[in-house]
């Protein structure tokens, strides 16, 4: 037999109206991963030019306003009290200092700052130092987000009385694998949490982590449910696993670069006007590899050195790399 009729020519492929599903099957997003490689870039690409700039790359700056001594037991995780992982525990950040810090990552090129507080949820006695965080960092001219945990309804609405553009909680991975990394809280808490988010009016920011021992067909489900939400997130953080030792997770396998690629590839398939951020990880990824992210539709990164308590590359490397790819940061104005 000729093997070559056996293949689905590439223009057609290419040619499948996908962009216009809007409510994903486990099995169609899989049909689309599994698409020759060629084929599944060329597609992401081609949803990436319909949605976005592809030269443009929306840069976030994230703070750890409050370190470790978390109770939860996210398997992942460095600030966990559960683990022991040498991580020295902080008390809240004072506002001060987060709107110093904040005008400083302005003046670094960052449209959106971001500030992450090592908590299940916050305690009522936080909120106050967290709504004048807010703020603060909104009355700089800069977009704001903030990652404290679960939220009440109530919660949300304090954060968006004060001006909170977006607010991240992660899925992290799918409802199948969920409990094999965090058993504190539960898959359903976290959609809880989200909707609660996106009823008071904060944009979603929300996405999982690659490398935590899930399967295609767990990565997959989970770009699925975050595609089915309601409305989808408007920014989708991917992160690749960072080993942390002492932490659950401490020996787990590296991730195979071309499979990270795809799910770049398929969350910017599935969930087509979002930014999808190449997030934790990115120090230990070449350029070739951030580069084919880029081309895949990823367009938003962290900058800075650090990014809540592991490494981020620093700023010449990420200056040398755009330039080299000809990208540019994405001004406010663009920024969803
Ligand atoms: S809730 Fe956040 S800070 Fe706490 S262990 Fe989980 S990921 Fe870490």
């Amino acid at each position: 037999m000729n093997e070559e009729i056996a293949f689905v020519p590439s223009e057609q492929v290419a040619a499948a109206p996908l962009t216009s599903v809007t409510r994903w099957t486990s099995a169609a997003a899989r049909a689309v991963y599994e698409l020759p490689f060629n084929d599944l870039l060329f597609r992401a690409h081609s949803v990436h030019r319909e949605n976005f700039d592809p030269n443009r790359v929306q840069l976030s700056k994230l703070l750890s306003i409050k370190t470790g001594g978390c109770p939860e037991d996210c398997g992942y995780c460095s600030q966990s009290a559960r683990y022991a992982t040498g991580l020295n525990a902080s008390k809240l950040m004072e506002v001060e200092h987060v709107i110093a810090e904040a005008r400083k990552a302005k003046e670094g090129g960052a449209t959106r700052y971001c500030m992450g507080a090592a908590w299940r949820s916050p305690k009522q006695r936080d909120m106050e130092m967290v709504v004048a965080m807010v703020e603060g960092v909104k009355a700089l001219g800069l977009e704001t987000c903030m990652t404290l945990g679960m939220l009440s309804s109530e919660q949300a609405e304090s954060l968006a009385e004060a001006g909170l553009d977006y607010y991240n909680h992660n899925i992290d991975t799918s409802k199948r694998f969920y409990g094999e990394i965090i058993t504190t809280r539960s898959f359903g808490d976290r959609l809880e949490t989200l909707e609660n988010v996106r009823q008071a009016g904060i944009k979603v920011c929300a996405g999982g982590i690659i490398g935590m021992g899930e399967t295609a067909e767990d990565r997959i489900d989970m770009l699925v449910t975050l595609a089915n939400l309601p409305a989808p997130p408007e920014s989708v953080p991917i992160n690749m696993l960072i080993p942390i030792p002492g932490s659950k997770l401490a020996d787990a396998p590296p991730v195979d670069p071309i499979e990270f690629i795809r799910i770049i590839a398929l969350a910017r398939i599935l969930i087509p006007a979002s930014h999808v951020r190449l997030s934790a990880g990115r120090k230990g990824m070449s350029d070739e590899l951030q580069a084919l992210c880029f081309f895949a539709g990823a367009n938003s990164i962290f900058v800075g050195d650090t990014l809540l308590t592991a490494a981020n590359p620093g700023e010449d490397r990420d200056s040398s790399l755009f330039h080299r790819l000809g990208l540019a940061p994405e001004a406010m104005s663009t920024v969803e």
